[in-house]
């Protein structure tokens, strides 16, 4: 086997929660490009059809989307029941659906909190517990977090504690689970990116030049800059990688 065939998922099912954009959609173009088939399941049914049409069209890959809201528990085990009935299994499963909500405590209400840490840590919890039933039952898996390089560092200037918060949360949650669940031949890792242009952040020059001004290299990434690491976590390449944090951001963090 060379070391390019050890990345191959041909035949394997990986679920990506938020798959219908930004980092998730990349994630789920990578899977799909590697021989996964792939499941998108986000909030928005329209764009989530849309992304795993595209997908197929592209890659040649089985897809299907699947409406899913994160913070619904029923939602989330449907979204399970759909993905065992279309292709059998889910082998692969990365947590990246994720919100962030700028305001200053003193601005941010309790419900805006509780909103962030629902979304971005519960979520992930919900698709593990209902993802890793199928995996345990069958020949075990990955669970990958899309969690970032703000579980370890303040952000600036932006005011964001809810979401440093969640994903600091994601670490422990990772950790826990890998010790809990590698007797079932399941793998959990986090993935910690630094900046991606995408929507969810800020995107006004000013700010930009702010997180520039802390980084090693000179250019934010691109979705498609994730998707290899995380192609490669859920991969044989990576089967003796698990309880772990990759960062990934430009070197953001070493400063
Ligand atoms: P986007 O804002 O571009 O996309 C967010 C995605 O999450 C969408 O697909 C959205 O689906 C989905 N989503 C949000 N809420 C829910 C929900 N309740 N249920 C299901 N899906 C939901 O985000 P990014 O691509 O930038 O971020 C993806 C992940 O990467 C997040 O976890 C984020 O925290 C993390 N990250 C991002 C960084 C960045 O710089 N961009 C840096 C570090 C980490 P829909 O369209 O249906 O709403």
């Amino acid at each position: 086997m060379t070391v390019l065939d050890r990345f191959r998922l041909d035949g394997e099912t990986a679920v990506v929660t938020g798959g219908n954009r930004g980092i998730g959609r990349a994630i789920a173009d990578g899977f799909a490009e590697v021989g996964a088939n792939v499941v998108v399941a986000n909030r928005d049914g329209e764009s989530g059809r849309t992304a795993a049409e595209a997908i197929a069209a592209e890659t040649g890959a089985e897809t299907l989307a699947v409406e899913t809201d994160v913070t619904d528990t029923d939602d989330v085990a449907a979204m399970v029941e759909a993905t065992v009935d279309e292709f059998g299994d889910v082998d692969h499963l990365v947590n990246n659906a994720g919100i962030v909500h700028h305001s200053a405590v003193e601005d941010k209400s309790v419900s805006e909190w509780a909103e962030t840490v629902d979304v971005n840590l519960t979520g992930a919890y919900r698709c593990a517990k209902y993802a890793g039933e199928v995996m345990k039952a069958g020949d075990g898996g990955t669970i990958t977090n899309v969690s970032s390089m703000s579980a370890f560092v303040a952000n600036y200037p932006q005011h964001q504690v809810d979401y440093q918060a969640s994903k600091a949360g994601l670490e422990g949650f990772k950790t826990q689970l890998a010790s809990e669940w590698a007797e079932h031949g399941i793998r959990v890792n986090n993935i910690n990116p630094g900046y991606v242009i995408t929507d969810n952040i800020v995107h006004d020059e000013e700010t930009l030049e702010t997180w520039r001004s802390e980084m090693l290299v000179e250019e934010f990434a691109a979705p498609e800059d994730i998707a290899p690491l995380a192609v490669y976590l859920a991969s044989e390449a990576a089967w003796y990688v698990t309880g772990e944090s990759v960062v990934i951001d430009g070197g953001y963090t070493v400063r």
